[in-house]
């Protein structure tokens, strides 16, 4: 018998511009939504199909939130190194950790940390970028989260891939691994950026993503160091660079988008090239504000993600709805440049349609059974009139229950998909190995 789940008694936020529906209720069909509707136009059939019901009395049934960009393993290293400029930030404490510590353990162990700590906060997808990402795929896959998973392409020494010149492959050999190998993993490519790619590995590894009919993610635009970095031999931005080189399409995903001019607006607008903005790791880093109001105004297609959260450090997509639109008003001085609604529909349909999730990031029928349930009864989510609340009221913390691919994967508080506390521990133990290596090193 496929598994269904009815879920009935609750507040409906159906995508990110309907009104709130009371009295709502949804069913489930294996991994996707058969029906949804108010108690008005329920039937026996629903009841009598479901083999779970779920009596969701205060709360509110939202579409699960889509985390468009993470480095899902450098869980690890939150809190590590705050308080620097990208640059210092990178070369002087996070590549000479990831040097040190990155390997396949922790790619898994770290990548599945996040997990938890994504789908406690009612996020249940995620685009990752990261090495070893086929042990990220095998976390996210034990986790029971969606994903798209992005081996990294770096023209330096990384983990795994000590000579550059195997990078290319390196990233074959993954999507060799996992392309049809399981329904909830979209594998992908992560160039790194412009300024630490060659020309020839960009465009070897956007070919590759072409052939294979996979996405192609870099980081582009981000600190005004990229820029002058791109600039000074070749007289251009990081985004006409990517633009001269046959970079920019529909499948390409711009990671950051800060330090864009005019032109630049133009190529993305008319290649359809997508764009996740980080604002958190945007402020924490100092690397500036992303003009998303002005990307949605020529109607560049603009996603929403986290960062690896050494540089967030919070992997809660509910603040950084809230961040989002705040930065915004301040950058743009107008309280109307991106409302609570453009922020939820970043993070549900447009991160969905971005990463080429599919039919997901929306409660209907047809769709992805991606969902989450929000505890509405409490004094900081009372009254609530509209879905705005979820932007500027409600954090991760008033995730109730969660259901991924039309499986339950917490309810009530409690990851029933894995055994986080042995994560935890897993984690807290490389933790333990970095503090040595710490010890030593000043010793
Ligand atoms: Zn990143």
């Amino acid at each position: 018998m496929t598994d269904s789940i009815l879920i009935h008694n609750c507040t409906l936020a159906v995508t990110a511009a309907d009104t709130l529906r009371e009295d709502g209720w949804l069913l489930t069909r294996g991994d996707t939504i058969a029906a949804i509707g108010t108690a008005d136009t329920r039937t026996q059939a629903e009841t009598t199909e479901a083999t779970t019901i779920i009596d969701a009395q205060g709360k509110m049934l939202a579409p699960g939130l889509i985390n468009g960009h993470n480095h899902c393993a450098m869980t690890l290293f939150r809190g590590l190194a705050d308080d620097l400029e990208l640059a210092a930030w990178l070369t002087e404490h996070i590549f000479p950790a990831e040097a040190a510590h990155v390997n396949e353990e922790m790619v898994y162990h770290c990548s599945k940390l996040a997990a938890a700590e994504m789908i406690l906060s009612g996020t249940t997808s995620v685009a990752d970028g990261y090495f070893f990402e086929g042990q990220a795929a095998r976390a996210f896959v034990d986790s029971g989260m969606r994903a798209v998973a992005a081996q990294g392409v770096i023209d330096f020494p990384a983990p795994g891939v000590p000579d550059p010149a195997g990078n290319l492959e390196a990233a074959a050999r993954f999507l060799d691994e996992w392309q049809d190998r399981n329904p909830r993993i979209t594998p992908a490519i992560f160039a790194h950026s412009p300024y630490t790619c060659s020309a020839a590995t960009l465009q070897g590894a956007k070919r590759m993503a072409m052939e294979r009919q996979v996405p192609f993610f870099i980081h582009a635009a981000e600190s005004r160091q990229e820029q002058e970095m791109i600039r000074e031999p070749r007289g251009t931005s990081p985004v006409r660079h990517l633009a001269a080189l046959g970079l920019l399409d529909p499948d390409t995903i711009c990671i950051h988008g800060i330090w864009l001019d005019e032109e630049d607006l133009d190529l993305l607008a008319q290649s359809r090239a997508g764009v996740i903005v980080c604002p958190q790791s945007h402020l924490k880093l100092a690397s500036g504000i992303a003009p998303v109001s002005a990307m949605l105004k020529r109607n560049i297609r603009v996603g929403l993600g986290t960062d690896g959260c050494a540089s967030n450090n919070s992997l809660d997509m509910f603040r950084e709805m809230d961040i989002l639109s705040k930065t915004q008003k301040l950058h743009t001085l107008e309280a109307t440049s991106l409302s609570a609604r453009q922020a939820l529909r970043c993070a549900t349909s447009s991160n969905a349609e971005i990463l080429g999730l599919g039919k997901t990031g929306q409660l209907l029928p047809g769709y992805k059974a991606d969902l989450i349930l929000l505890d509405m009864q409490q004094p900081h989510l009372s009254p609530c009139y509209n879905q705005d609340l979820l932007v500027y009221g409600a954090s991760g913390a008033d995730v109730r229950s969660v259901i991924i691919d039309g499986r339950l994967v917490m309810h009530d508080k409690k990851i029933l998909s894995f055994d986080v506390e042995d994560t935890m521990r897993e984690v807290r133990r490389l933790a333990g190995a970095i503090c040595e290596h710490q010890g030593r090193n000043r010793g």
